[in-house]
């Protein structure tokens, strides 16, 4: 079962996505990182992430159905996508297209004072990726501003100030929040408390992937 994160900045999915690439193997598709990534050779984008703003939706939804179509069979987090109804609407098409994989959503639920709090202790090593957190005790690095696994310097991510992040959250709170209703409506989705701390959160996505896998092999006993 594929799984769709779908989440306030900050909810934690980027983290619980690199676990649950570790435990399971899933692929990330991370538009974030995608775009972060394209905005060195690109100015339009770089300007759009850095002031908080979605970036274009045509773009996004290529960019998105390229890398599905790479994985080819392989299990897939989408972390960032889709991000409004029109994304939404567009993926559900494009696995239909592609006779794609089934799929779960998982809904970070995360009060915006721990979001607020989370971004502005967010510490990035641009080298390996990995993700810490200042305002957390146990999300800290073992050396301040170093990274432990590669000791290269930890930096903010661009996007990561006071002014973008009022625009990152009303463009979640406008664009984004919709599809909570849109994937209640085809049974697609499991809200999960993001409010503490990580393990807190992968717990419970783990008991939903164990469900879905029950679910997918009752299905399949029941066709044979
Ligand atoms: P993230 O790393 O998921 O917080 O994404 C960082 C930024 O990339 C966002 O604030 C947007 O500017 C842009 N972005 C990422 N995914 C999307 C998307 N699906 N649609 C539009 N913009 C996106």
């Amino acid at each position: 079962m594929n799984l769709v994160f779908v989440a306030m900045p900050a909810a934690g999915k980027g983290t619980i996505g690199k676990i649950l690439n570790s435990l399971y193997g899933y692929k990330i598709i991370s538009t974030g990182d995608i775009l972060r990534k394209e905005s060195e050779k690109n100015n339009y984008i770089k300007d759009t992430i850095a002031k908080g703003n979605f970036v274009n939706e045509d773009l996004i939804i290529k960019l998105v159905k390229k890398e599905i179509l790479n994985l080819g069979d392989n299990l897939y987090i989408l972390d960032g996508f889709p991000r409004t109804l029109n994304q939404a609407q567009a993926y559900l098409d494009m696995l239909d297209e592609i006779n794609g994989n089934d799929f779960a959503v998982i809904n970070f639920e995360v009060s915006k004072e721990i979001v607020v709090k989370r971004i502005m202790g967010r510490r990035i090593c641009f080298s390996c990726g990995a993700i810490y957190n200042v305002n957390f005790k146990e999300a800290s690095s073992k050396k301040d501003g170093i990274c432990d696994f590669c000791n290269s310097p930890l930096s903010l991510r661009e996007d990561d100030n006071l002014e973008s992040i009022e625009k990152r959250l009303s463009e979640y709170y406008e664009k984004t929040l919709p599809l909570i209703d849109f994937f209640e409506n085809i049974n697609k989705i499991y809200t999960v408390d993001a409010n503490k701390n990580i393990e807190y959160t992968l717990s419970q996505i783990k008991s939903i992937i164990e469900m879905e896998d029950v679910k997918w092999l009752q299905l399949k006993l029941q066709e044979n």
